[in-house]
């Protein structure tokens, strides 16, 4: 029988776990205590454990963790860790600093299948799907690379990959994450899930009640210029997209985040702005511009800044919020739409 990775099952998955054991649920939840708040990275560290469960657990698990692979720093103070998985895969995670917060931007797949033409991730095409321990495992590790008292603040589903494609190992890593008692502990506002815009996945999403934020890659206020860019629009064009956006139950000063990216001579004009304030007429939305981060053979450029600039200004006098998001770690192929691994033969 093969071992399971404790790693990336939920508390209750781990009661369920004690239990088929002939252990009592109170063992589960001991277990995901040393795992998830004590950071134990073996079973022999989990002492209030009687030693006859932890010979019997040894037997039907083990604490899998991704090895790192190397990290590197950013000159904006960014660091990309590049993480090793069991069957050789490699993926990233990017750690950002800014004032008081840390974040990290987390993947959910090896690759990615959804072809935007602007995203160098898209390029490699979609190897595999995370587990769920491999998606909280990069942030396990995270926090273990930080002194003591450090401590990723945020989470973004922002890296490889694309989240809603993964639904249930993604759901598994959130609960993870936001277990306040049992888990990381995190809450959930400052967890955000970026998805390319699937919209069964967002309803589904909206339904678990998991009160996370929720950031859709827009990038587009036309079909027309959407279809080009992003070949997932002809799934789900920009009507059915933005009806899911206005289903997403929100708290109350919750918003929806859109991420644009920014192409020259695409969809940078005067009237891409206007034609994007229209479509998120009566949305509580907040819009990041991203200028676009170049990569060899994109075919794309960035817009001059004074042209971005103009099109914030634009947003904002139509009484959108809109700030300009310049990607941490440009300079080691770490930012927005870089991220590339070679995939083991
Ligand atoms: N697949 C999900 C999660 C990845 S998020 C999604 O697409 O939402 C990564 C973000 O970076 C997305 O908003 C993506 O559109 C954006 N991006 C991709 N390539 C980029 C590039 N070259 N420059 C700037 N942003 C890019
Ligand atoms: Fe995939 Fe997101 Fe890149 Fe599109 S932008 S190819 S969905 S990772």
């Amino acid at each position: 029988m093969s071992l399971v990775n404790l790693v990336g099952l939920t508390p209750a998955d781990l009661e369920d776990l004690a239990v088929d054991l002939g252990a009592s649920r109170y063992r589960g939840r001991q277990i995901a205590t040393w795992l998830y708040r004590k950071r134990a990275t073996s079973l022999d560290a989990m002492t209030d454990l009687p030693k006859d469960f932890r010979a019997t657990l040894a037997q039907r698990a083990f604490i899998g963790l991704p090895t790192v692979d190397r990290v590197t720093a950013s000159l904006d103070g960014s660091r990309k860790l590049v993480l090793r998985l069991e069957d050789e895969a490699l993926v990233s995670a990017v750690l950002m600093p800014d004032d008081d917060r840390l974040t990290l931007c987390l993947s959910t797949q090896v690759g990615c299948g959804y072809g935007c033409t602007f995203c160098l991730t898209g390029t490699m095409g979609l190897t595999r799907n995370l587990a769920a321990g491999e998606i909280v495992g990069p942030l396990l590790v995270a926090n273990g690379l930080l002194p003591e008292d450090g401590r990723v603040t945020h989470l973004v589903f922002m890296g490889m990959g694309e989240p809603l494609a993964n639904y249930a190992a993604l759901v598994a890593a959130i609960r993870i994450i936001t277990d306040a008692r049992l888990g990381l502990g995190y809450s959930p506002r400052r967890v955000t899930v970026s998805t390319v815009g699937l919209v069964t996945g967002i309803d589904r999403l909206g339904r678990e009640g998991l009160r996370v934020n929720l950031a859709i890659s827009l990038h587009a206020a036309t079909d027309e210029v959407r279809g080009r860019l992003m070949p997932v629009n002809r799934s789900w064009n920009l009507a059915a997209l933005m009806a899911a956006v206005r289903r997403y139950p929100l708290a109350p000063r919750q918003r929806v985040f859109f991420e644009y990216v920014m192409l020259a001579g695409v969809n940078d004009s005067d009237e891409d702005a206007r034609a994007l304030a229209r479509l998120l007429r009566g949305v509580r939305a907040k819009v990041n511009l991203i200028p676009f981060n170049d990569w060899e053979g994109s075919g794309f450029e960035r817009p001059a800044l004074a042209r971005i600039v103009a099109f914030q200004a634009l947003l904002i006098k139509a009484g959108v919020t809109t700030t300009v998001r310049w990607s941490k770690g440009e300079d080691i192929g770490a930012a927005c739409g870089q991220l590339w691994e070679p995939v083991p033969a």
